[in-house]
C-alpha cells in the first residue's frame, strides 16, 4: 500500500496536517507521521492507514473462491455444472 495523495485534518484544530514520513508495517497497514500545519496548534500525530475490506475483491480472489468451491463439490455436482455450462444454461435457468 502506497500513499500518493491524502489530505489529513488535525483531530484537534481541523487544520491540514503535513505527512512528514510514513512506515509500511504490512501490505495492508501503514503508519503516517504527521505535523499539524497550524502555527498555534503544533500537534504531532501518528495516523494509521489500513485496508478495511474490498468493495470489489481482486480477480485472483474470485479464482481461489471458485477453485475452493469446485473442490468441495461431489463428482455428480461437478458433472451437473459441466453439463449446465456445455448446454449454456444460466443460473436463472437452473433455479427455475
Ligand atoms: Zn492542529
Amino acid at each position: 500500500m502506497e500513499i500518493k495523495a491524502m489530505r489529513i485534518l488535525c483531530p484537534s484544530c481541523q487544520h491540514t496536517m503535513k505527512i512528514l514520513t510514513s512506515k509500511q508495517i504490512s501490505s495492508q497497514y501503514r503508519e503516517l507521521f504527521c505535523d499539524c500545519e497550524s502555527l498555534t496548534c503544533g500537534a504531532r500525530a501518528v495516523m494509521n492507514v489500513t485496508l478495511s475490506h474490498y468493495t470489489r475483491p481482486p480477480e485472483s480472489d474470485y479464482k481461489k473462491m471458485i477453485s475452493n468451491y469446485i473442490a468441495n463439490l461431489t463428482p455428480s455436482e461437478r458433472r451437473q455444472i459441466l453439463l449446465d455450462l456445455q448446454e449454456g444454461r444460466t443460473e436463472s435457468d437452473v433455479l427455475n
